[in-house]
């Protein structure tokens, strides 16, 4: 059985806002948005979900996150 509810915190990332919108960063450079939630970093390459992203505005802190 597995949880698909579980959220993998990407503590890599991070999360700024450009004016009132709020933008993952990664590597500290702003992500490009791709689609559906999901972004990817200007430097690496790397992927993430904005549910995953520590600090994004519309998901709940999760236990021991601090903001
Ligand atoms: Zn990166």
């Amino acid at each position: 059985m597995s949880n698909e509810s579980t959220i993998t915190l990407r503590a890599d990332w991070g999360t700024t806002r450009l004016g009132s919108q709020p933008i993952p960063v990664h590597c500290g450079r702003l992500a490009y948005d791709l689609d559906l939630g999901e972004w990817e970093c200007a430097w690496c390459d790397d992927r993430v979900h904005v549910r995953d992203v520590p600090g994004w505005p519309h998901r709940n802190p999760g236990p021991g996150e601090v903001r």
